[in-house]
């Protein structure tokens, strides 16, 4: 059987919609509200991929990301933070804490499979092409 999405997120409308487009395209999920149930379920599942919210009640989504990264059935899993934090500074955070990339809130339903299915792919642990840094050339 083909291993879950895992889907770490606290907003019910959020996770709601992320649910409903990943079982349309076939995918299964597995949800949790907070990081201390979402490491819970990553260790029980292994999951093929983790959308991990970076807002998070208690624990945030860099914390969990990095404990993720501590374990070492984890560590090539990949991990994709959700964030409104659109900030160069907050991605280069993101991937500092073992995020292997990472899409911005709100998710766009119509781009948001073939975002994540980028991560999905056997090249996995190379993130895909990100939005060029403001200011760069
Ligand atoms: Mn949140």
């Amino acid at each position: 059987m083909t291993p879950p999405v895992l889907l770490i997120e606290d907003n019910e409308q959020n996770r709601y919609l992320a649910t409903f487009l990943l079982e349309h395209h076939g995918h299964s999920v597995v949800s949790a509200a907070d990081g201390a149930e979402g490491i819970a379920l990553a260790l029980a599942h292994s999951p093929r991929l983790v959308l991990l919210d970076i807002q998070l009640p208690g624990m945030d989504g860099y914390a969990v990301a990095r404990t993720l990264r501590s374990h070492a059935s984890l560590r090539h899993t990949p991990i994709v933070a959700v964030t409104s934090y659109a900030m160069v500074g907050d991605r280069e955070k993101c991937l500092a804490a073992g995020c292997t990339g990472y899409i911005e809130k709100p998710i766009n339903p119509a781009t948001f499979i073939e975002e994540i299915g980028a991560y999905l792919s056997p090249s996995a642990t190379i993130p895909p092409k990100l939005p060029p840094a403001p200011g760069s050339p």
